[in-house]
Order: structure tokens, then sequence, then C-alpha cells
């Protein structure tokens, strides 16, 4: 369960039923077209988990390249770091949709009563 809600947010699928999109290019969707499950309630819903998924661990391993290999290996590391810029700025609807998929995960885990998640689509054959 955890593993397939994840796996859909990584793909840029709704965590719910997987059909629906998260983004149209780089704007985040109010809801799911297909099963109608609002990704994030109140604006800002998701911005833990997206400071815990996203900016953690970029600010670590920008800390780590810069004090482990820029310091001593001056071009190397800054490939790295532009490399990890690249890839940051590259797989970021990845990274949110993750965290949206995280959001998701906890209001399926501790349900809200004012919080309306559409009932379990009907699972599909690809
Ligand atoms: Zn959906």
């Amino acid at each position: 369960m955890i593993g397939t809600t994840l796996r859909r947010g990584l793909r840029k699928r709704c965590p719910h039923c997987g059909q629906g999109r998260l983004f149209t290019g780089w704007r985040q969707l109010e809801g799911c077209t297909v099963c109608g499950l609002v990704f994030a309630r109140n604006p800002g819903d998701t911005w833990a988990f997206t400071i815990m998924g996203d900016r953690l661990p970029i600010g670590a391993m920008i800390v780590v390249i810069y004090f482990g290999v820029v310091r001593s290996h001056r071009v190397l590391g800054l490939i790295l770091l532009v490399v990890l810029a690249a890839l940051v700025i590259l797989t970021a609807p990845n990274r949110w949709g993750a965290g949206i998929a995280l959001h998701y995960l906890s209001r399926v885990y501790w349900p809200d009563p004012a919080d309306s998640i559409p009932p379990p689509p009907v699972t599909r054959p690809r």
C-alpha cells in the first residue's frame, strides 16, 4: 500500500487511484480528474513533507559534496554540484509527487472527519 502509493507519486500520478495526473507541465493540479481526490486540502498542507523529503536531503548532499569533495578535488566537486543541481531541477515534479503521496498516506492513516477521501477506485487491469 505504502510502496504503491509512493510509486504513484514518483510517477506523478494520483496517489489514490494511480490514474489521474498530479501536474500539468510545472503546475500542480488542485485535484484528481479521475477519482476526485483533492491533493492538498489547504495550501501548505504538504509543506512539511516537501521539506522532509526535498529540502533536507538536498541540503545534506550539498554540504557533503562541498566539504567532502570541493575542498580536496575542486573540479570534480564543482561538476558534482552542477550534476546535483540538474538532478534536483529535473526530478522536482517527481519529488513533489512523492510529497503529495506522503501527505495522502497521512490522511489515510489519521483520517479527519472533515476530510473527504473519495471511495476506493475500481482497480482496472492495465
Ligand atoms: Zn485519482
